[in-house]
């Protein structure tokens, strides 16, 4: 813990003082312990040192507290609950504004990439129901540029995390873990069970750290990618001869077996049938 955040008030003294009470419309979990936090922080690695990170969701600031306290160069915080956005002015008194900025809206909205300049890292324990549409969106601006971040470190509920990292021939496999994994090398930090949260969600989480491949050139757009894993699982059971009957040209030019289904196809076949529609 650095001198200045050894003076910061308890958590929950915080979440007392400015009536923090968790809204389930917004996702609102907190994770309240310290040990957790500086976890999420320390895994993301040396990469950490000198990034310009942005965090979506701070809430009370336990994450928030363990970037500022990190060798990251700067923090903006994006926060939709107005109440967070006032307890989280006394961050900005101890540690400057020049060193973190608070900007309240929604993350939806709002590009990480006009809020700080590179080298760029989001760290995020994730409001739940919006964390894969997030996803998406900063897995399309890697696919146009893979400098854009130089790594995420994000909190999903744990069947997400498991979909993401899923393997070709699993039940889990889907379109999630081919975005992901083609565009990204994505490993789990660790798990954590509902109990480490206030209030303890139903589901158990688990912390996921993206960092963006340097791909060759020549890769499909994203979204020839989407609508072709959309086609492929929306009906993961058939043969792709029958899901992918559009592409059937295309299969049989790259060499695909068109009698696999939508989840025996690995990633690099999916870029490569992407890769001969576009051609
Ligand atoms: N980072 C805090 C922690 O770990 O204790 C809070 C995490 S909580 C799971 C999710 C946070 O995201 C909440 O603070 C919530 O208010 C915020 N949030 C929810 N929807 C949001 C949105 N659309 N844009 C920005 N923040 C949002």
């Amino acid at each position: 813990m650095s001198e200045s955040s050894s003076h910061l008030p308890p958590l929950r003294d915080v979440i007392r003082e400015y009536g923090l009470r968790a809204e389930k419309s917004l996702g609102q979990n907190f994770l309240l312990d310290q040990n957790i936090t500086d976890k999420i922080v320390r895994l993301s690695g040396p990469k950490m040192d000198g990034v310009n990170a942005v965090e979506i969701g701070p809430g009370p600031g336990g994450l928030t507290r363990a970037i500022l306290a990190s060798k990251a160069s700067q923090l903006v915080a994006v926060e939709f609950d107005p109440r967070a956005v006032t307890a989280l002015q006394g961050l900005v008194d101890v540690y400057g504004a020049e060193r973190f900025e608070i900007v309240q809206g929604d993350a939806l909205g709002i590009d990480p990439c006009d809020l700080v300049p590179a080298p760029r890292a989001i760290l995020s324990n994730l409001p739940y129901n919006i964390s894969t549409v997030l996803l998406l969106k900063w897995l399309t601006q890697i696919r146009e540029d893979v400098t854009c971040y130089a790594f995420l470190s994000l909190m999903f509920q744990k069947e997400v995390a498991d979909r993401i990292l899923a393997q070709p021939s699993s039940k889990t496999y889907g379109r999630l873990s081919v975005m992901a994994q083609w565009l990204c090398d994505v490993k789990r930090l660790f798990d954590l069970p509902p109990s480490a949260f206030t209030p303890p969600p139903k589901v158990k989480s688990s912390v996921l750290h993206f960092v963006p491949k340097n791909l060759d050139a020549g890769q499909p757009r994203f979204e020839t990618m989407e609508k072709i894993l959309a086609a492929a699982f929306g009906q993961r059971r058939k043969m792709i001869r029958g899901s992918l009957s559009d592409y059937a040209a295309e299969i049989e030019q790259v060499g695909i077996d068109p009698t696999l289904r939508a989840e025996d196809v690995p990633v690099c076949e999916y870029v490569r049938l992407a890769q001969a529609f576009e051609s």
